[in-house]
């Protein structure tokens, strides 16, 4: 076979995976340099079980010319790993602090706006101000923003990330933990860190309830939450006996295509604020 005499390290399809990433990278460097041409922001949102719209997740979409839309799990790791995620992230949180604020003052809205933070982003110690300067420019109470991160970026450096989000959550913003249940799964931190929401991950919920396994997780991660104060929020949401078993459960925010996918702010306000 071709593919075996040509060894494991080279394939064609690797070849061209590298020079596509390449030249996502050279496009990604030229629409932020545009201005982040091609670069917009869906809103997906997050409900109680009584079904009221608590608030969204901002979510990146990226298109570009002659390649159509890239998805985020495939560009985010390249801006990640380029440091343009930088660039990105502070984009995304004025994106979306501009966004909650006009819907304030238009609809007089009061929900949370929940925004992804990569790793990179809270490795860097202007993460605080750009934070800070964000929400007094905007004029807008840090209770607003809930900031998105991951166990596995905690854990990385856990004394320097802790005492950041500490700072951070002192102007009200509230701290969920991603995909919970993935990462280190080391609960020893669970007690001293910032947290205000743990977000249980997709991954449990897509075979749950069946699963006997993802019943008894959801139901840990519950007893945990109560236990330390947090609350608990389950994306990926798509069936209504997800959505029955968790609001039985006792799961206190709801997020998936069940109610809606992300989109775009003008089909939001049309379908949630008006
Ligand atoms: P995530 O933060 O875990 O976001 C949840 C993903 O699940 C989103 O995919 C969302 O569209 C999708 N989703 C929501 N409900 C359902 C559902 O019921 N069923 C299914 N099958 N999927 C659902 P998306 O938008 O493609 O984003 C993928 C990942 O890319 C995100 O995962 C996040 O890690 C990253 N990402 C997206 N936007 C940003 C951003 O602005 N900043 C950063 N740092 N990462 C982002
Ligand atoms: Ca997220
Ligand atoms: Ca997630």
């Amino acid at each position: 076979e071709r593919k075996r005499e040509q060894g494991f390290l080279y394939t064609p399809e690797l070849g061209e995976r590298f020079h596509e990433n390449e030249a996502l990278v050279h496009q990604m460097h030229q629409s932020i340099q545009d201005g982040f041409n091609g670069f917009y922001v869906v809103y997906q949102p997050i409900i109680d079980t009584d079904k009221t719209v608590m608030g969204c997740e901002a979510l990146m979409r990226w298109t570009v010319p002659g390649f159509g839309a890239i998805p985020p799990a495939r560009f985010i790791p390249l801006a990640e790993e380029n440091g343009y995620i930088r660039f990105l992230g502070k984009w995304v949180l004025y994106q979306a602090l501009n966004q909650i604020r006009l819907w304030r003052e238009t609809h007089g809205t009061d929900f949370f706006m929940s925004v992804n933070l990569s790793t990179v982003q809270l490795e860097s110690p202007e993460i605080l101000s750009d934070i800070e300067t964000a929400l007094t420019t905007l004029e807008l109470p840090g209770e607003v923003l809930h900031l998105e991160i991951t166990e596995s970026s905690v854990m990385e450096n856990p004394v320097e990330i802790t005492s950041r989000l500490r700072a951070i959550r002192e102007l009200g913003v509230k701290i969920m933990v991603d995909d919970f249940g993935t990462g280190y799964s080391n609960l020893n931190y669970l007690h001293q860190f910032p947290v205000d929401t743990l977000k249980i991950a997709k991954e449990f919920i897509d075979v749950y309830p069946a699963d006997g396994g993802a019943r008894e997780l959801v139901r840990a991660i519950q007893g945990l939450a109560e236990s330390f104060g947090f609350n608990t929020l389950a994306e990926g949401i798509e069936r209504q006996e997800q959505f029955d078993a968790l609001k039985t459960s006792g799961v206190h925010f709801i997020q998936g295509y069940i109610f809606s996918p992300p989109i775009d702010p003008a089909e939001f306000e049309e379908k949630y604020l008006m």
